[in-house]
């Protein structure tokens, strides 16, 4: 048995017999773990647990080799946010977002790639409209440390390269519209589409952003200047992808969904 002194995120809450939570937690080191709150739905009381899912708390924990359930032995954190912090958009998307890093890690793994990612995204802090730069850029990164990185290079059937290098150095893409496979990652040329195929539509102007996303190594404000039609069809069929490829269907998927869809 081993005392970990960790960083976590609680992911789920659930209540247990009368008194008592049953928490799912991320940590860096340990991944995905449980444990019981004895006493945490109590309010008010010594033993009640004060958090929320999605929040970053500093716990203590006793943890025996191959197992997920754990001892806690000490929880302390300051409020990182609270929910009337939140546009409405952003506290929908986190809320996904939680609920995803929930159904998708695994205990017993480093999950230092989700860690980063959480850090990264509660960092990034604008209030005042919904960035659907960053909730694609999240979306990508997430499917990239499952291994379902989209091959944006060319087409899949023809090969025809989707862009080049000018000679300043930049990337240009030709001027054409491809369709994303959901079930390969590949992305295909209008001339060689099937109506067999399940796909959503890829625009030259979303394959230049994922390439700027690939050339990148942390969110960066330049981001914030792509324009949202863009970044939100994107983040639109990134999600799309995300679902089928994890096969998942989180509850908060619709909330979501209503925000990728709305036209405001
Ligand atoms: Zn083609």
């Amino acid at each position: 048995m081993e005392v970990f002194k960790d960083q976590v995120y609680v992911l789920t809450i659930v209540p247990y017999r009368d008194s008592d939570l049953i928490i799912n937690f991320l940590s860096r080191r340990n991944g995905k773990l449980a444990a019981v709150v004895y006493g945490g739905r109590k309010i008010a009381k010594s033993t009640s647990f004060p958090f929320q899912p999605g929040e970053l708390i500093e716990m203590e924990y006793k943890k025996t080799e191959n197992r997920d359930f754990v001892n806690i032995l000490n929880t302390s954190g300051k409020k990182g946010f609270s929910s009337e912090q939140f546009a409405y958009e952003r506290f929908v998307f986190h809320s996904y977002l939680i609920e995803i890093v929930s159904k998708i890690s695994k205990p017993g793994l480093p999950s230092d790639e989700f860690f980063d990612l959480l850090d990264e995204y509660q960092r990034y802090n604008r209030k005042s409209e919904t960035q659907f730069s960053i909730i694609a850029w999240v979306l990508w990164n997430i499917l990239k440390s499952g291994g379902y990185q989209l091959d944006i290079s060319c087409c899949h059937q023809c090969d025809k390269s989707s862009w080049k290098m000018n000679p300043d150095q930049k990337p240009v893409f030709r001027k054409q519209e491809y369709y994303l496979d959901y079930d390969s990652g590949a992305i295909i040329c209008k001339d060689c589409y099937q109506v067999s195929y399940q796909t959503g539509t890829l625009s030259a102007a979303m394959l230049k952003i994922i390439w700027l996303f690939e050339s990148a190594d942390s969110y960066l404000d330049s981001f914030d200047d792509l324009p949202s039609e863009f970044t939100k069809s994107l983040a639109r069929l990134l999600n799309s992808y995300l679902v089928k490829r994890f096969e998942i269907s989180p509850k908060s998927l619709s909330a979501f969904s209503g925000i990728l869809n709305s036209t405001v």
